[in-house]
């Protein structure tokens, strides 16, 4: 029997099964999609304390998230990195003596010891000011970082697996039944029906996390979870420099612009409640002209539809605390244990962050200490998720390193592969001299040695998933190109059958 089994592959679920099994505990993980098909594929993609969330007085929160920027950046160097956000002051926002104390305190709580601290900007010289509308003379800058989302998951889940966790994709956790000590597990997925046992459950199904108690677990457990849904849209790059904005438009709202695969801006969030089914989230019409109303009010260059590539929705599974407004309800995370170790124990994981997974994981290991017993100690605030064993600032240097290591490689793929699979992108490069070594090319610097090494190592099994989760090659790739991709990935399936 094992000690754990994790149901849900989003970040919570990822974290919480890379620690426990870190541990020294028996863990699985099922995911009925794609890891990161959910909420944690849909978000800013900001490892940030939330300066808004000052606000709502969530300080336990703040305080937690803004510590963490550190601590995640120096785990997982590749894919976290730090930006410096630039807030322009205008009338309709608090009085400037007013945000710099904010923000003084927002630099003060994160215990800061590598990122920059905040600093004002003339935006009458800086180049932050030039792609603004005229009027806009003062700006504060401040320091958050960023995470590619989709791979902090997959990263967690790799780590997982590479510690000896099972980590079951296209799997559904149909039912868990109690009894004997522990629980019965039914699965149904890629590998066909398959029943496990478990002494203690970790329900960590993000928006479906009301829907795996009330139908898998067959309890009346209500309703726990206020669904708000948060749209993105990106377009071709709106300016040249490196640095994100922090808007707050005419209703009182804010909004991120930020720099976002070389050649985009990434605009967003909305924040609207949702009623309807998680899986079939997409952008309304209303949000779209929203975002781009908000956009406008900013930008001395018109935004219109047709500057937009792509867009992208989620919902949050917050925790429902009963708030009014959808941007009022707490951000932060709930954890509520049911059972006990002789009966068979659950922890229903509510709310959280990409920000606050990995103290979200401390969190649910700290209960299931209680239920299980004490095995190894916290450890994961000191760990690197895969290839990001090389330390935070070191970024350049290791790109040097790597270049000279495959000098007839292309630059900019070199540095792609490294945002993506730091240290181990020499696992994806191989013995390789230049591109002709990587096998067919699927446009956009992607090559059959990358989707093997996807469906190797990080459970990629579509193009989907390929082009949109591991990578964001979806960008950049034409529709031949991703057929091509799809038929490639299906020969491969063929050929191991
Ligand atoms: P999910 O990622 O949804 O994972 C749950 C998984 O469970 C899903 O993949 C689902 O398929 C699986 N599942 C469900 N039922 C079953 C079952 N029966 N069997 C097997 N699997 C099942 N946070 C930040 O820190 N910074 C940000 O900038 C930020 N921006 C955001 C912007 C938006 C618009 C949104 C929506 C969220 C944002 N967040 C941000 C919050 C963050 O994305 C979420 O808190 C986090 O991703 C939730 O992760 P999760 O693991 O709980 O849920």
């Amino acid at each position: 029997m094992l000690d754990i089994f994790v149901v849900g592959g989003g970040i919570n679920g990822a974290s919480v099964a890379r620690d426990a099994v870190g541990r020294g505990y028996t863990v699985a993980l099922a995911e009925m999609n794609d890891l990161a098909s959910g909420t944690s594929s849909a978000a800013t993609k900001l490892i940030h304390g939330g300066l808004r969330y000052l606000e709502h007085y969530e300080f336990r929160l703040v305080h937690e998230a803004l510590a963490e920027r550190e601590v995640l950046w120096a785990s997982a160097p590749h894919i976290i990195w730090p930006l410096r956000f630039v807030l322009p002051h205008h009338k309709g926002l608090r009085p400037a003596a007013v945000l710099r104390a904010g923000l003084a305190l927002y630099d003060y709580m994160g215990g800061r010891r590598l990122l920059p601290p905040t600093k004002t900007l003339d935006l009458t010289k800086d180049e932050a000011g030039k792609p603004l509308k005229p009027g806009y003379k003062l700006a504060f800058e401040y320091s958050d970082c960023w995470v590619n989302d989709a791979r902090f998951v997959v990263l967690n889940a790799r780590d997982a697996a590479d510690r000896g966790a099972t980590i079951h994709v296209r799997t559904k956790v149909v039912s868990a039944r109690r009894g004997d000590g522990g629980w019965t597990i039914e699965l149904d997925g890629e590998a066909g029906k398959q029943t496990v046992r478990a002494r203690m459950l970790v329900n960590a199904a993000g928006p479906w996390v009301d829907a795996v108690i009330n139908q898998s677990l067959g309890k009346n457990g209500g309703r726990n979870v206020r669904l708000v849904q948060g749209s993105h849209i990106v377009t071709k790059k709106l300016y040249e420099h490196d640095r994100c904005y922090f808007f707050q438009n005419s209703d009182g709202r804010i909004f991120f612009a930020i720099p976002y695969e070389e050649d985009f801006t990434l605009i967003g969030t909305t924040d609207r409640d949702y009623h309807g089914d998680p899986k079939d989230v997409a952008i309304t019409e209303e949000e779209t002209a929203y975002l781009l109303n908000a956009a406008n009010e900013y930008f001395a260059q018109g935004v219109t539809q047709d500057d937009i590539v792509w867009s992208y929705s989620g919902v949050r599974p917050l925790y429902d605390d009963g708030a009014s407004a959808a941007q009022e309800a707490t951000r932060d995370y709930v954890l509520k244990v049911e059972g006990d170790a002789k009966s068979g124990a659950v922890i229903n994981v509510f709310g959280g962050k990409l920000t606050t997974s990995r103290r979200l994981a401390e969190s649910v290991l700290e209960k299931i200490e209680e239920v299980l017993g004490k095995k190894g100690p916290a450890w994961t605030a000191k760990g690197t998720l895969p290839g990001g064993d090389f330390g935070p600032k070191s970024f350049d240097a290791e790109l040097r390193k790597l270049a000279m290591d495959y000098p007839g490689m292309n630059a900019g793929l070199l540095r792609r592969l490294l945002r993506l699979y730091g240290t181990r992108a020499r696992t994806v490069l191989g013995e390789a001299k230049s591109e002709a070594d990587l096998g067919p090319h699927f446009g956009a610097d992607l090559y059959g040695a990358e989707v093997d090494y996807l469906v190797a190592n990080e459970w990629a099994r579509t193009a989907q998933d390929v082009l949109w989760r591991r990578t964001k090659r979806g960008l950049k790739v034409s529709a031949g190109d991703a057929a091509r991709l799809e038929d490639y990935l299906a020969a491969r399936d063929e050929s191991r059958a």
